[in-house]
Parts: structure tokens; sequence; C-alpha cells
């Protein structure tokens, strides 16, 4: 079922048959008929993460290119709309030569062709795919049917993984197998026998229950791999490894065994434990809240950002989860704000909670608290200092307000016309764009570099017709597009300031355990010194 944990197994599958010195990709199979993650809401679906091809995909592409500190590609990506958007455009263009195409097995011939291309543009020993959903349902069938196929076709290279849950009901206080054992009847109803079977649960897994499992899914007891809950994800390669699994798999697979190297990745899980100071960060935003439940989904990368940064420095991030509407209705609660050692704004859309975050952005400026903007936190920021510095009180941000006085953010020139005929899918600026940095800025100074390439996704822009009265009035714009047209990061100068930057892109996008982002980095350090003096 979703949620529990397939992404990360299938990252840290990857992680350790890496560290047998293997080439790796990994694939998300997402069954629904969006054709990307774009047009979903990230309250339901969580964050929409974008790869540096533009392409708006699933979070769990964040957890492999993550774990495995490589950068994906479109091609490993799939949802049923795309895979059936290219079967018709192939039947258009009378790619099938007059066959009548069916969905089987023209659907999963093209769910294995794509697999093979992605397999083949990243020269994979292994490729791992990730096929979403549960076992059982019809969302995910077709997808099955192609990996059944692969199987059929060779038998030797294609190993069928099943994650599954253990739960073990307080009231009577003993793991239960039987919703694993019915999914494994699942698994083999749609053709496919698990090689190896993860059991997810609480607490570790005795071998009664091992046993039991083996015993009814027809597998060897060594390939039930407990996998319970740990205090960090990035802890699970290594129980993975404790209970042998890339040996199993290289068996499996008849691949040439090599020596295990996971040296980095151990000295990061020992940091993970190892991290005691708190460092306290807010988060303000509004994708938290579902019913009577609180998810941080929405913002996995900018909470793993905040993690790896954190983390590499020797501290432990507590994140609070901040509310900004609370603010709009009663100012005087932005005093809790001073609480923190820092506060991020991250991206968003649409006009719940912004004019808290305004509020919230103009009191980190004035407290001096670090204040780090992610994309909608850069535009709330230039909105709040067009306001309150350059005293333009109708600044806003077209986007909540078509006709303010002061269009501080507008809608980039090539955005109007997309939104004007309805195209949303896609459509914004998306993926990777170079910014170069000022000299002598905060943002030159953690990059080390001269220039920057970043993720962004995002259709309006800070409006080059203030640019010049909003630095006048001390706003440093420390990256800009080659061309210099485009604002990408904002900061106040360190004399005035200790941290107060914000960019146009996402740099929580690429931010990985073995190699924590610059400006979180930075970010890090200024709120390192301020907890060594509270
Ligand atoms: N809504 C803003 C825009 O479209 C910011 C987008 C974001 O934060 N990703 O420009």
């Amino acid at each position: 079922m979703s949620g529990v944990g397939k992404g990360v197994t299938t990252s840290s599958i990857g992680r350790i048959m890496q560290s047998r010195g293997l080439t790796v990709t990994a694939i998300k199979v997402d069954p629904y008929i969006n054709v990307d993650a774009g047009t979903m809401n990230p309250t339901e679906h969580g964050e929409c993460f974008v790869l540096a091809d533009g392409d708006e995909t699933d979070q769990d592409m964040g957890n492999y290119e993550r774990f495995l500190s490589l950068e994906l590609s479109r091609l490993h990506y799939m949802t049923t709309g795309r895979v059936y958007q290219s079967v018709i455009e192939k039947e258009r263009n009378l790619e099938y030569e007059g066959k009548c195409v069916q969905v089987v097995p023209h659907i999963p011939l093209e769910i294995i062709a794509r697999i093979e291309k992605a397999s083949r543009s990243a020269k994979a020993d292994v490729t791992v795919v990730e096929v979403g959903g549960t076992v059982g349902e019809y969302e995910n069938i077709l997808f099955l049917e192609a990996a059944r196929m692969m199987k059929q076709k060779s038998p030797e290279d294609v190993l069928t993984v099943l994650v599954s849950y253990v739960p073990m009901p307080n009231k009577i206080g003993e793991m239960k197998t039987k919703p694993t054992q019915h999914a494994s009847r699942t698994l083999n109803s749609a053709g496919l026998q698990a090689d190896i079977i993860v059991a997810r649960s609480e607490v570790p897994m005795d071998d009664i229950r091992k046993e039991k499992i083996a015993q009814f899914c027809s597998v060897s007891s060594e390939s039930v791999i407990s996998a319970p809950d740990v205090e960090s994800i990035y802890h699970v390669p290594l129980n993975f490894e404790k209970a042998g699994l890339s040996d199993i798999l290289l068996k499996k697979l008849s691949l040439k065994s090599r020596k295990r190297d996971m040296k980095d990745w151990i000295a990061f899980a020992n940091k993970v434990d190892k991290a005691e100071k708190p460092l306290r960060i807010a988060i303000v935003g509004k994708y938290f809240a579902t019913g009577d439940f609180v998810l941080s989904d929405a913002y996995i990368s900018v909470i793993e950002a905040i993690k790896h940064a954190s983390i590499s420095a020797g501290f432990k991030p507590e994140i609070e989860w901040l509310d900004s509407s609370v603010y709009e209705k009663d100012s005087r609660r932005l005093k809790e704000i001073s609480h923190f050692h820092g506060v991020v704004v991250p991206g968003g859309f649409g006009s719940r909670g912004i004019e808290g975050k305004i509020l919230v952005a103009k009191y980190c400026r004035e407290k001096k608290i670090p204040y780090f903007g992610l994309c909608y936190g850069m535009q709330i920021a230039v909105v709040e200092y067009a306001r309150h510095v350059l005293q333009l009180e109708d600044a806003h941000t077209v986007e909540m307000k078509s006709q303010p006085l002061h269009r501080i953010i507008d809608i980039m020139p090539g955005q109007k016309k997309k939104i004007a005929c309805g195209n949303y899918g896609g459509s914004m600026r998306l993926g990777n764009y170079e910014t170069v940095l000022a000299p002598g800025s905060l943002a030159k100074s953690a990059y080390k570099s001269g220039s920057a390439i970043e993720r962004h996704r995002h259709r309006y822009e800070v409006n080059p017709d203030y640019i010049n009265d909003l630095e006048v009035a001390g706003l440093v714009f420390s990256g800009k597009s080659p061309s210099g047209d485009l604002m990408e990061i904002m900061e106040l100068p360190t004399s005035v300031h200790p941290f107060y930057l914000a960019t146009q892109f996402h740099p929580e996008l690429l931010s990985w355990p073995l190699r924590p982002h610059p400006l979180f980095v930075k970010f890090v350090a200024v709120m390192a010194k301020k907890s060594s003096r509270s």
C-alpha cells in the first residue's frame, strides 16, 4: 500500500547494489492517468519533484536521486497517461503498421520498451523499477503484466520484490503475516512470484514469522527481509545489508560478486546517530493538514535538505510546521517565531496564507532571524520589501491579485500566452537553468563558484521594472540569469542581516546526504552560530 516504504526500499536496494560496484538506475511507475505529477495537489499526492530536464515527477524520484547520488531524466518516470499517450501517438503515425492496437499486449510492450530505454541510456547493470500502488488493484495491473512478460522473456534477469506491511495490532500483541500471504497470492494471480519479500513492520520480525511467510509465500526464509521502522531512512540500506540482501540479489541475478564499499554511507548514517545539538527550524507552509492528520510529504525535499546540511554539521534539526494564516488573524503571535534558529518559506501556489507569510518575512527581516525563501518564499520576501521598505503599499504578486498598483512579481512574458490557452500541464519554467552569482555576495561565498545550475518550477518572476528601485533600497540580487533579465537569488548584505536569502529556484531538489546543498550548508552554519549564543 502507499506509504509502506516502497520508495525507500527501491532506493535502498539501488544503493546496496551500487555499493557492490554495479551501475544502478531506478524507474518509477505511477499508475494514474495524469501525464505527470505537475497537475496534482501536493496535499494529496505529496511533493512534485522536478528533474534536471524539467519533468514534473513523483517524490520517490527524489529518494532515488538522494540515495543513488545521481540525476535522473524523464525516461525514468512513467504514468499510465504517459504510456497511453505514446501508444496513441504511435498508432496515429502508423507505427503499428495496420495492426489492431490493443491494451494487451501493446500497453505492456510500451512499458517494457520504456524500461529498456531508460536502462540502456543509464548503461545500467541493474535497474530497479518501482510499481506504485497495491497488488490487486485495477490501476497497476498492466505494469505487473509487463513485469510478467519481462520475467517470461529473461527469467534469469528479472527479480520480483514484494514490499508488504506486517501489522502488529495493539490488542493482539503479535505480528500478523496474513496480509502478506494474501498479497503474495494476489501477486501470483498476476502471474508473478515474489523472489524477495521485504516485510515492513514497527519492530524487527522474529524467525518464526519469517518461516511462516517463507512457507506460505514460497520463498526461502533468507529471502524474507525484516524491515522495521527506523529512526532515519538512511539506515535502511545498512539494515538490508545486515540481512545480506545484496549477496542474495547478486546470487539470484547471477551477477559477479564484488567487494562491498559503503564507507561514505556508513559515515553519514553514523553522523545521523551522533547529531545531538538541536537546531529549531520553522517551515511556514500550507500543504500539511489533511483532515485530522499532519503530513509533511509535500515538503519532503526541503526536510531532507535541512537534514543533510544539519547532520553533516553535527546538528539535529527539530522542524516545526507553522500555518501562516494564524498570523493573519493575530499578528501578536509572530513573537513565537523568535523561538526558532531559522525560518524556511518553501515553494507554493495560490493565495491561502500568503499575507501571513509576508508578515513572517517582515518579522524575520526586522528581528534578524535567518530566513531562507524557496521560490514562492523569494517572491514573498520581495513583495514584503517593496511594501515596507519601498513603501509601495499595494505591492503584490499578480498570481494573487491581477491588478495591484505595483506588480512587483509579474507573470513571465512566455507564460501569459500559455495560461490564456489553458495550457497548464508541464508548461512552467521548469528544470535546469544557470544562475550567475554576484561577487562579494553571501550566495557566492556559499557556492564558492561564479555560477550555479539549479532546478526551477515557476510562472512568475520579479518584475524587471522594479529591480533598480529595490536595489537602491538595499536589496541585493546576487544571482541572475546569464542574460541578466531574471532574478534568481535575492539577499540582504550580511552587514544588515546574518542570513536573509531567497532563491527563485529550488535548491532543495539538489541536496543529497553525501552532498548537502551549499545554500543549506550556509543557512545551517549561520543558525548554528546563533544557537551557540542562545
Ligand atoms: N507560484 C509561484 C510561481 O508560479 C511560485 C512557484 C513555486 O514556489 N514553485 O511563480
